[in-house]
């Protein structure tokens, strides 16, 4: 790590913190003296969702576009919208680790298209919640 005010390579630890995902380092610049902090964060390339069964399987950006994309068909929700709402959902997964449940991806979509489009969140939360009857359908419209 280059020191930001001098750009000499030589740093030395002075204080290190641990944390969940993150390192916190103190560092101190051996040539101008000059001290700042890095911070070191895990990052996920792959996420595993965790099924209701307790099957495992790959988290799939397309599969969960594809299912918002399915909930707000013939609806005015652009693509960009839908796609931001996937890209905030995954970056969401990776702060919380290798593991999450497909009850989690579920509550956040319903929570992000709850905010963007009431028929596409019905939709979604019909399919998702696994409506037993009618009167399961009431309440998730009584509480848009
Ligand atoms: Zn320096």
């Amino acid at each position: 790590m280059l020191c930001p005010y001098c750009s000499n390579e030589e740093t030395k630890v002075t204080d290190k913190r641990d944390s969940k995902n993150e390192t916190r380092r103190r560092r101190e610049c051996l040539k101008c003296g000059k001290r700042f902090t890095t911070y070191e964060k895990v990052e996920v390339l792959e996420i595993f969702v965790i099924k209701k069964d307790g099957r495992r399987e790959i988290f799939s950006r397309e599969k969960l576009k594809t299912g918002i994309l399915k909930a707000c068909e013939k609806r005015q929700v652009s693509i960009e919208s839908i796609d931001m709402i996937v890209s905030k959902i995954e970056e969401r997964l990776k702060q919380h680790g290798i593991e999450v449940k497909s009850a989690m991806i579920g509550e956040l979509v319903m929570r992000a298209l709850k905010k963007l489009d009431k028929v596409a969140y019905i939709r979604f939360a019909s399919v998702y919640r696994d409506f037993k009857d009618i009167k399961d359908f009431k309440e998730a419209v009584k509480e848009v």
